[in-house]
């Protein structure tokens, strides 16, 4: 029953990864420094952008919820996208603790309060919106991947596909590497447990950890805000191909 209600739902959540401590900025990973551009750190990245996944997600009739653990950011410009994208603000007492899920109790992650809401929203997808990074100091790395559950493989697959028709070595310098798709069944690594209490739902789940902030190619890419939106709007294409394919 579990699983009709995620293929039968035209519900979308999108989570902006990590958290805004409050006058310190994002918490999640960082341009090591702004001689690529602007300097960019994925959570904030995120609330500048996640209004062009939501975008493109409702256009195609679905309905799609954003939402990130944390307060509202104390940067007044991140506050207003906030606002203006309808970014729901999870209760986490302590942001940087483990919590239990309370859909599926074997399941404890930093972050998995976020798991459990989009849960709540009983969607169709969910989508962990991040960047990837792999040193404190530039490194070009071509590795990038969408990271999802045994269950959310076609939805991982078809927005690989989507990132390499419009994104991936079209603007975003990947060395003719093309975006990957990793699948999560261990529940302690690389935010498995998020993927994992949404698998045990048969809910299709996501991380997008598809560009490098440390690789000054995809960094000098994403700085221009041209390009930021473009590579949200191929993620939010390629969950409504997801959506619009999946097998009922
Ligand atoms: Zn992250």
């Amino acid at each position: 029953m579990m699983r009709r209600q995620a293929l039968e739902s035209n519900t979308v959540v999108l989570d902006i990864g990590h958290y805004y401590a409050p006058g310190k900025g994002g918490q999640g990973a960082r341009t090591p420094d702004a001689s690529q551009g602007a300097q960019l750190e994925e959570c904030e990245f995120w609330y500048r952008y996640a209004h062009v996944v939501k975008q493109v997600v409702e256009q195609a009739g679905y309905h799609c919820v954003v939402c990130n653990r944390g307060d509202i950011p104390t940067d007044p410009t991140l506050a207003e996208y906030a606002r203006q994208t309808g970014v729901v603000q999870i209760k986490t007492p302590i942001p940087t603790a483990v919590y239990r899920s309370n859909h599926h109790s074997n399941r404890m992650a930093v972050g998995i309060l976020s798991a459990d809401y989009a849960l709540d929203c009983k969607p169709g997808a969910v989508v962990f919106l991040h960047l990837n990074s792999e040193s404190d100091s530039w490194l070009i790395s071509n590795k990038g991947a969408f990271y999802c559950n045994p269950v959310g493989i076609q939805l991982a697959t078809t927005m690989a596909d989507t990132m390499n028709r419009r994104i991936f070595n079209r603007g975003l310098p990947n060395h003719g590497v093309p975006c990957g798709v990793v699948v999560r069944t261990d529940g302690h690594k690389g935010g498995g447990d998020w993927l994992n209490t949404c698998n045990d739902s048969f809910v299709p789940a996501v991380i997008t950890e598809v560009a490098f902030l440390s690789n000054p190619e995809h960094a000098h890419y994403l700085s221009k805000s041209a390009n930021a939106s473009r590579f949200a709007h191929a993620i939010g294409e390629g969950i409504v191909r997801f959506m619009q394919q999946r097998k009922r």
